[in-house]
């Protein structure tokens, strides 16, 4: 299914831009991982949004999912892994599926945290970003599970089920991680291998597996789309919300300072504004 605005994350910035692009009467997908990775999810309360004082971040998000769903917005629960641009449309990959969208809005929020050593090195030797997409190549393998993300238990039940022997590893062990998988704690890590994995080492403790699925909330925006402009961790774009990509929009947190609800908000609306235009202008020539 093709839509004209694909907008990644549903945190203020992604249902404002999806809710203005919807008003502008375009269709719109919204993509983005589990609620409980939302900045907006982890505050306890919210004072400084005007209208609205004294809510917590679930509850204001509430209300933003919901206004965003009464006007038409599709919603998505994935991971998206990459944006390709193919002449002026959008090829988003998300789990093990595809999505394809005229223009493209990224509200992913901060990504936090570096690459792991032997990340960028074995990734697809070993280093996996999706155990739906990859787990089927390693059933009856040891795999490693690194829990960065709220919904790392449930892909780690899942990888046992396919019949991977599964190992996880975080800094604390999370409450709903079945019994019967086996937990390190690490914080400190570092994938080691030849031609393929064949070491998670996690503060000092190897564990020898053949795959590493590093489950984060969000990717870095330029691993997300090559050769999309940051400075300093931050996506490059102007008043508009426009990127140094034509046809890729982004608001928010991942646009750089204040990290803030309102901030975010009003970047949205610009972005999907913009984005409607942009794609009434292309569609003229
Ligand atoms: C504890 C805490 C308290 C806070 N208190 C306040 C406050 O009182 N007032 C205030 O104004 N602000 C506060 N903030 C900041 C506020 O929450 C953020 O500024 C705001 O949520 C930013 O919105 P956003 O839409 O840009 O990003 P986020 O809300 O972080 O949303 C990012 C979205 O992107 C999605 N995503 C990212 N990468 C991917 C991917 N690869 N695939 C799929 N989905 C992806 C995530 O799942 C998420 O849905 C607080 C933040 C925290 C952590």
């Amino acid at each position: 299914m093709s839509y004209d605005i694909l907008v990644i994350g549903a945190g203020p910035a992604g249902l404002s831009a999806a809710l203005q692009a919807r008003v502008r009467g375009k269709s719109v997908l919204v993509v983005a991982g589990d609620d409980r990775d939302n900045a907006l999810y982890k505050a306890h309360q919210v004072d400084n949004y005007l209208g609205l004082p004294g809510l917590t971040g679930a509850e204001l998000l509430d209300r933003f999912a919901a206004h965003a769903r009464e006007t038409g917005v599709e919603r998505r629960t994935g991971r998206v892994l990459g944006v390709m641009p193919v002449g002026d449309r959008f090829y988003v990959s998300i789990d093990s599926d595809m999505k394809e969208a005229g223009a493209v809005i990224l509200a992913l929020g901060v990504s936090r945290g570096k690459k792991y050593p032997g990340e960028a090195e074995f990734l697809g030797r070993g280093v996996s970003y999706c155990a739906t997409c990859d787990g089927a190549l390693y059933r009856e393998k040891r795999v490693a599970v690194v829990g960065l993300s709220a919904d790392a238990p449930e892909e780690a039940a899942f990888l046992k089920q396919l019949g991977c022997q599964v190992t996880y590893v975080a800094a604390k062990r999370p409450e709903h991680l079945e019994n019967d998988i086996p937990f390190v704690k690490g914080v400190k890590l570092e994938i080691r291998g030849e031609k393929a994995v064949t070491v998670l080492e996690a503060d000092g403790e190897e564990i020898p597996c053949d795959g590493v699925f590093l489950l984060r909330p969000s990717l870095a925006p330029a691993d997300l789309l090559p050769g999309l402009e940051t400075d300093g961790g931050y996506i490059t774009a102007d008043r508009d919300g426009r990127t140094n990509i034509p046809g890729v929009f982004a608001a928010g947190d991942c646009t750089g300072l204040p990290l803030q609800v309102s901030k975010a908000v009003g970047e949205g609306l610009v972005a999907g504004l913009r984005a409607a235009e942009y794609l009434d202008q292309t569609r003229q020539k």
